[in-house]
């Protein structure tokens, strides 16, 4: 048996009322651990320790926070490997995607190093005589943090980090299909030599410690990263606390990669096998339409289908693995959901879409490739989150344009050509948040801002120094010298 892995609240580890399991999606006789669940009370007392903490943090220096953070990033890169592997082994992704995904969390922690110490301010003249006006920067107060299955740690990582940063203090839920990694960043967080209550982890449900957060007249802000449904629930409920509460909401996304018949057919496959379907399409940025014009479109979709055809599907921990296992049973019920709806609705299903038995029982599934899709049918409007991806014809580059932009989201786009009057115009005229040129719509910079627009996401952007504008508020203030 192994121990139940607690909560941190108030600089204690402490029980919780109630167990929750983390289950190998590999192979779902593995148990990663168990975690101790946080019930109303507790994360009341967590939201109460952010509270108390927060006037002597929102005051510390910058030299303690570059401290701090600097810390926390050199023991996340120390352990990426272990880390990378109990992150694979809870959520799927492959074990390099895993290792990839950790050391960005720590690349991010010492990006918000370096930021606590350019925090300046600005001083200007007044239009009123002998006066001066200074703007500056402070802390919003506790942030409440409700994170997605899908980046257990870089998520966690981009929203803690810049929060510490800029003088916050935080109360962190992590999605409760995936608390390991979570809690393996707390601890690391933990031994930083922050201050109690500063930081506190309550591992728990939506509906009660999510809700909770939501509900606390305590916490000014919430920073949330999930899907579009409970996104609108968590702005409803800021908006209707008092005081309202800042937020910021990372939701889903129906991302189109266009491929012109001018296009450099090796570099169009690779781009849209990787976008669509590397960790297994679990990406809010993942390319699931693939718009494809009229010359190149038969023999990119042979060539994907061929390419898709070569990639191995198995264990996630096994090494020359390209696509791990769907997260759990209810997500791959959506993905053979949305495979059965795309065939009732007249699209051909030209490779996959198949659930694969391997060694270890798992959720296995073989990347599926739609064709003779149009952008009307449900699995060109929804986010299925899978690995489901559907090529829509298009005549010409204006009209995969329209089809790329006729959509309710807008978080990643992308095109591939070599054509520089396209890339420009694409660069412009693409309604989304990030556009890529010859790149994958999923893979990111992290000293940049993310995020997107149209329903994909609500509020400030995260990532990079515009993060600032989240997790501060500005003060004007005036001085007459007398
Ligand atoms: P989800 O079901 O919306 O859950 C996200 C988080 O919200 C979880 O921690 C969940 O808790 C919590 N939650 C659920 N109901 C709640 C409530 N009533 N009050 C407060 N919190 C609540 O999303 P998911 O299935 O974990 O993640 C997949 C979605 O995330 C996809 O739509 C994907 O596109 C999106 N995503 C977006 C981005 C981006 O940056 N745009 C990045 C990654 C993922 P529990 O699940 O623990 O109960
Ligand atoms: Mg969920």
């Amino acid at each position: 048996m192994t121990a139940i892995l607690k909560n941190f609240i108030g600089g204690e580890w402490v029980d919780g009322s109630g167990v929750t399991k983390n289950i190998n999606p590999s192979n779902t006789n593995d148990l990663v651990g168990e975690y101790a669940k946080a019930d109303k009370a507790q994360t009341e007392k967590a939201i109460a320790a952010a509270k108390a903490a927060f006037p002597s943090w929102a005051q510390s220096t910058p030299q303690v926070r570059f401290d701090a953070l600097n810390k926390i990033s050199l023991e996340i890169l120390a352990r990426k490997e272990e880390l990378g592997r109990l992150l694979a082994r809870e959520e799927g992704k492959t074990l390099p995607e895993g290792i990839g995904e950790v050391a960005r969390a720590g690349q991010i922690f010492a990006f918000f190093a370096g930021e606590a110490l350019r925090l300046i301010g600005e001083k200007g003249a007044s239009v009123r005589p002998g006066l001066d006006v200074e703007i500056t920067r402070e802390p919003v107060g506790v942030v409440g943090m409700i994170t997605p299955w899908n980046f257990p740690i870089a998520i966690p990582a981009w929203k803690i980090a810049p929060a510490l940063c800029y003088g916050n203090t935080v109360v962190f839920k992590p999605a409760e299909l995936v608390p390991g990694s979570g809690h393996a960043l707390a601890e690391i967080i933990t031994r930083s030599g922050i201050p109690a209550g500063v930081f506190n982890l309550v591992v728990g449900s939506g509906s009660v410690v999510g809700q909770t957060l939501l509900d606390h007249p305590d916490v000014a802000a919430i920073s949330f990263t999930g899907s579009v449904q409970t996104g609108r629930k968590i702005a409803q409920a800021c908006v209707l606390s008092n005081p309202m509460k800042k937020f910021q909401l990372e939701m889903g996304g129906k991302n189109p990669l266009v491929v012109l018949d001018d296009a450099d057919l090796k570099t169009a496959v690779e781009v849209a096998v990787n976008g669509a379907y590397f960790s297994t399409g679990q990406r809010c940025t993942a390319s699931s339409r693939l718009i494809v014009t009229e010359g190149i479109h038969d023999r990119f979709v042979a060539a994907v289908a061929e390419r898709l055809n070569s990639l191995s599907v198995d264990d996630a921990l096994k090494a020359g693995v390209h696509i791990g296992p769907v997260v759990d049973q209810s997500q791959l019920d959506q993905d053979l959901r949305y495979i059965k709806i795309g065939q009732d609705e007249g699209a051909k299903l030209a490779f996959g879409g198949e659930l694969l038995k391997r060694e270890n029982p798992g959720h296995y599934l073989q990347p599926a490739l739609f064709t003779e899709a149009n952008n009307n049918m449900r699995i060109a409007r929804e986010e299925i989150f899978g690995p489901v991806a559907a090529v829509i014809r298009a005549k010409n580059y204006e009209e995969a344009l329209a089809i790329s932009n006729d959509t309710e989201f807008g978080l990643a786009s992308g095109i591939c050509t070599s054509s520089l009057k396209y890339a420009s115009h694409y660069k412009r005229n693409s309604e989304s948040g990030m556009v890529m040129v010859n790149l994958p719509t999923a893979g990111v910079d992290y000293h940049v801002p993310f995020g997107g627009r149209k329903g994909s996401s609500y509020g400030a952007r995260e990532q990079g120094s515009y993060a600032r504008e989240f997790y501060t508020t500005v003060k004007t203030a005036y001085t007459y010298p007398g």
